[in-house]
């Protein structure tokens, strides 16, 4: 029996690809793809291609191909054949392949499965209107062009775009995550595949490149299940000409959805994976929400590694429905994977945030580093993102002249902080046991207050906020004159 996936090849022959356009922030969405891509490539022990479509290349700049390279790097999503890693199909940035695109563009005008179209889109429109047709796109007035109104066209100096000519047939495919979806003739025009100045358009360059490099299965966003129709009769005409092996298999990932039910689109804010960067998220914990966008690894389970994904995974199980990107989940989803990664790992990927708040300097130096290594277990298991440990740990590392107290201390909280000067302004001994002794003796015994009314307080006045890491840690890391000098400053 063939698989129901794999039909009769070999997993490891299975070779999937992401292809990016270059255009700056890779979408949430996109990162998406490129994870199931690399889930299904390494499950089944594949090649994941990944190409650049950079054939527009007023939008694509070489800023965008290094932030997509960066981005799969910080990611850890690593591909088989591409740039960087070379490989039997190159070149894979796709304004490299400009002459294969003309010479099989001539090739299928040449073997008459696409023509040179002359009309204006208002002459579309308006033969559209005169014949009351509800068909949208082109209605196949080139397919066969009378010779005398194409020497008066010629004449008059238009340049044609290259038309594929669509068979009469209904299209229909099983896809691997929505079953059999079928297009109608009628919903699917003749499309062109390259411009009037001749540059070649996506609907050409996706799927010959598809074909050329010999991918298995595209596994793809449902925006894109549109472009699919086209694409399979332009995969078989391929095969014809002796490129490729005819269609892949396809899987159209669920819409993911912002907010009011929307698609979440380029413009919306959150919808990049920039700022998941900048905002101090783990790779880990972004690629674990991010398959969750359609796919679990089990109904009681929703943390896991990329390595558990890929072993688990399974397209068949991706749900077709489409699923909303939840910035509260991708919240908890970070936070437990912040929980899963070791002290010294963490130290170290909150360095590059200290150095960007310029709290510490680059590289750090090495009393910086001393104090940060003492200060990490007080923080290791409170911050849910990286860059909190800028707000956490702001104040050990602040210049005395910078630091600013945020949260307001009333006027009894003075009181608080007058006697919590006194009580430690003669410890002999700087550390967390003398320093929580002598303030618990003086405000909890002596004042007779709450610890909370106690601490609040003290805790303002030496790290400048409600919310920090344990006060008397703090204290000890802080030091004697740093923590008296703010406890003095508070009362001024
Ligand atoms: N360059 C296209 C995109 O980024 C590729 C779409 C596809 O996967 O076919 O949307
Ligand atoms: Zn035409």
């Amino acid at each position: 029996m063939t698989d129901p996936v794999l039909g009769d090849l070999q997993p490891s022959e299975v070779r999937v690809r992401f292809p990016p356009s270059p255009t700056g922030n890779l979408h949430v969405g996109n990162v998406r793809s490129a994870l199931f891509n690399w889930a299904f490539a390494r499950h089944h022990g594949g090649t994941l291609v990944l190409r650049i479509e950079d054939t527009d290349l007023a939008r694509n700049t070489l800023e965008g191909y290094r932030s997509i390279i960066d981005s799969l790097h910080w990611l850890g999503i690593d591909w088989d054949e591409g740039p960087e890693v070379g490989g039997d199909h190159g070149p894979y940035r796709q304004s490299e392949r400009f002459p294969i695109y003309a010479e099989v563009a001539q090739a299928l005008r040449e073997e008459q499965a696409a023509y040179d179209c002359y009309c204006t889109t208002e002459e579309v429109d308006a033969r559209r209107k005169a014949s009351g047709s509800k068909n949208q796109g082109y209605d196949g007035f080139c397919r066969d062009l009378d010779p005398d109104r194409l020497a008066v066209w010629q004449a008059e100096g238009r340049t044609p775009v290259l038309r594929f000519r669509m068979p009469e047939e209904p299209i229909v495919f099983d896809d691997l995550v929505r079953g059999e979806v079928t297009f109608l003739p009628e919903h699917v025009p003749d499309f062109a595949i390259l411009r009037a100045n001749g540059d070649p358009l996506y609907t050409l360059v996706n799927p010959l490149d598809d074909a050329m490099m010999g991918i298995t299965h595209v596994l793809r966003g449902e925006d894109l299940l549109s472009s699919t129709p086209r694409q399979i009769p332009l995969y078989r005409t391929l095969q014809r000409l002796g490129v490729g092996n005819g269609p892949p298999r396809f899987g159209h990932l669920p819409m993911v959805m912002g907010e009011g039910n929307r698609k979440l689109s380029k413009r919306d804010p959150g919808s990049g994976l920039l700022d998941y960067v900048d905002r101090g998220f783990l790779p880990e914990g972004l690629l674990n929400y991010l398959a969750l966008l359609g796919w679990g690894i089990a109904e009681d389970r929703d943390v896991f590694t990329m390595q558990e994904m890929a072993e688990a995974f399974d397209i068949r199980r991706v749900n077709p429905s489409p699923a909303r990107f939840d910035v509260k989940k991708l919240e908890a989803i970070n936070s437990a994977h912040m929980r899963r990664i070791s002290l010294p790992d963490m130290t170290e990927r909150v360095i590059p945030f200290l150095v960007e708040a310029e709290l510490v300097d680059e590289p750090i130096t090495s009393d910086q580093r001393s104090l940060l290594d003492a200060a990490m277990p007080l923080v290791h298991e409170r911050i849910n993102t990286l860059s909190e440990s800028v707000s956490m740990l702001g104040f050990l590392f602040v210049d005395e002249q910078a630091f600013a107290v945020t949260d307001e201390i009333d006027d009894a909280g003075r009181d608080v902080v007058r006697a919590s000067y006194d009580a430690l302004a003669d410890l002999d001994d700087w550390s967390t046991s003398t320093i929580e002794a002598a303030l618990r003796e003086t405000l909890v015994d002596g004042m007779g207050l709450k610890p909370r009314n106690a601490f609040g307080p003290v805790r303002v006045a030496v790290t400048g906020s409600r919310i920090s890491p344990p006060l008397f840690e703090s204290l000890e890391l802080l030091g004697r004159e740093r923590s008296l000098g703010r406890l003095q400053a508070a009362l001024a």
